[in-house]
């Protein structure tokens, strides 16, 4: 029996057909532009197997509110084109079979979970810090949502007394991202993150504000392990200096794993996303 997993990124899709076993046997990569454009070759891809089932982890706001009339449409994206989207029911129309339906970020949290870093645990939180800053979760074994899906790159965060940079965000100016996704760091310095040495005072700063965050997520979900990906986080620097602060804000009042053990790199990579559409599809119940 064959799979089908969609990562529908802000950039481009990843689209995948596997077995039962997990075994990718095709995959395909095609750019985000307008949903008729990139829908039609999503579609020419997947008219040539015979699925069972398709997982979608898609950008967002989304709406995964099953009691929700607008259910598997993408929502308020700042990509235009795909405003009021209906994403799960447009592949329903096409292959009218069962379709799961989550965030990109709660796809590679879910991949991660099971098949990466958090191999073994029941809960997980997946950060990416690249263009923005989107976070999900695994609690108990399942995907967190509840009237909505998360959006822990927006939490309000305290500001570094030296630091004067309004924020970059649309809606809160100042929020996580506003100030700590590659934009902001680019903004700030005037360099892209990627041309910044690793000794660059930027990087202590975009630790105090991603550890600031880590220490929020964990008062609020505790979860077994947090995960950080995304183009930002290729500076491995990062991952002491957030271990560092993390330690400093959360001022010893919470017991956490060793930190090292704690606030770690993904392990899938960029295949985390797609592994975790797959893995839903898997599960999602067949309707043949
Ligand atoms: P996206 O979020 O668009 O899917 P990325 O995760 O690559 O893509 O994020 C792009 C952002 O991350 C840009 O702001 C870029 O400057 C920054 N970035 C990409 N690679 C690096 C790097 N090696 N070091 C620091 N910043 C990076
Ligand atoms: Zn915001």
């Amino acid at each position: 029996m064959l799979y089908g997993g969609i990562e529908a990124g802000g950039t481009k899709f990843v689209c995948a057909v596997c077995n039962e076993d997990l075994a990718i046997l095709e995959r395909v990569s095609i750019p985000t532009t307008v949903p008729e454009e990139t829908m039609a070759h999503v579609f020419a891809f997947f008219d040539q197997f015979d699925l069972v089932t398709i997982g979608v982890g898609s950008f967002g706001p989304i709406d995964v509110n099953p009691k929700s009339a607008t259910f598997g449409y993408v929502t308020s994206t700042p990509k235009l084109a795909w405003a009021n989207y209906d994403f799960v029911g447009s592949l329903k129309r096409r292959y009218n079979i069962p379709v799961a339906w989550t965030t990109d970020v709660n796809a590679a949290a879910y991949g991660e979970l099971k098949k990466g870093a958090a191999k073994g645990k029941d809960s997980c939180i997946y950060l990416t810090v690249g263009t923005g800053i989107g976070g999900g979760a695994v609690v108990n074994g399942q995907i967190l949502s509840g009237y909505g899906h998360p959006e822990m790159g927006h939490i309000l965060v305290r500001r570094h007394p030296n630091d004067h940079y309004e924020g970059k965000c649309p809606y809160h100016k100042d929020c996580l991202e506003g100030l700590a996704a590659g934009p902001a760091i680019e903004a700030r310095s005037g360099k892209k993150g990627q041309d910044l040495v690793p000794e660059d005072d930027a990087w202590k700063l975009e630790a105090f504000y991603l550890a600031q965050a880590l220490v929020d997520y964990t008062l609020v979900l505790a979860p077994e392990i947090i995960i950080l990906g995304g183009g930002v986080m290729k500076q491995k620097q990062l991952f002491p200096l957030i271990q560092q602060s993390f330690k400093k804000q959360i001022a010893a009042y919470v017991a956490t794993p060793s930190l090292e053990e704690y606030i770690v790199p993904c392990a899938l990579e960029d295949n985390a996303g797609i592994t975790g559409c797959l893995l839903l599809a898997l599960e999602e119940k067949s309707g043949k």
